[in-house]
């Protein structure tokens, strides 16, 4: 992961900013979970701020909830690999967001579930239908 050319929010964070950023995270993943499909309600950091994780695209991912929740403070790609929706492919588009490779995990997450719709284009909530685990 390359750090140093991140672009860091807390140079250009005014709160508007902030907001909109997260939308636009949001909006990748057509507003769904990256770890599991649901809804995202929510920027999880898949590496923990309390581990030295920074508030970065790339280290920030739409999770909903529960899985938000539940992975706390742990190494999202070590948490991901026990959970029971775990998908090879999502797990490679958790690691090319992480190496700031947008495009390809968004190819990725769409390889995992052929619903998906880039930006969010289709996206009616009602018919999210996901078995929960
Ligand atoms: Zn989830």
């Amino acid at each position: 992961m390359h750090i140093s050319d991140a672009v860091f929010l807390e140079d250009l964070c005014p709160k508007f900013r902030f907001r909109q950023w997260r939308k636009s995270i949001h909006n990748f993943t057509g507003k769904s979970c990256i770890y599991c499909g649901k809804p995202s309600e929510s920027i999880d950091h898949v590496i923990p701020r309390s581990q030295g994780g920074l508030s970065t695209t790339e280290n920030c991912v739409p999770a909903c909830l529960s899985c938000n929740g539940d992975k706390s403070d742990e190494n999202a790609l070590n948490w991901y690999r026990r959970q029971k929706f775990y998908d090879p492919r999502r797990a490679m588009a958790i690691r090319a967001w992480l190496e700031g490779d947008l495009r390809l995990a968004i190819r990725l997450l769409q390889w995992a579930n052929p619903n998906f719709e880039i930006q969010n284009k289709n996206y009616i909530k009602d018919e999210s239908e996901y078995e929960a685990a």
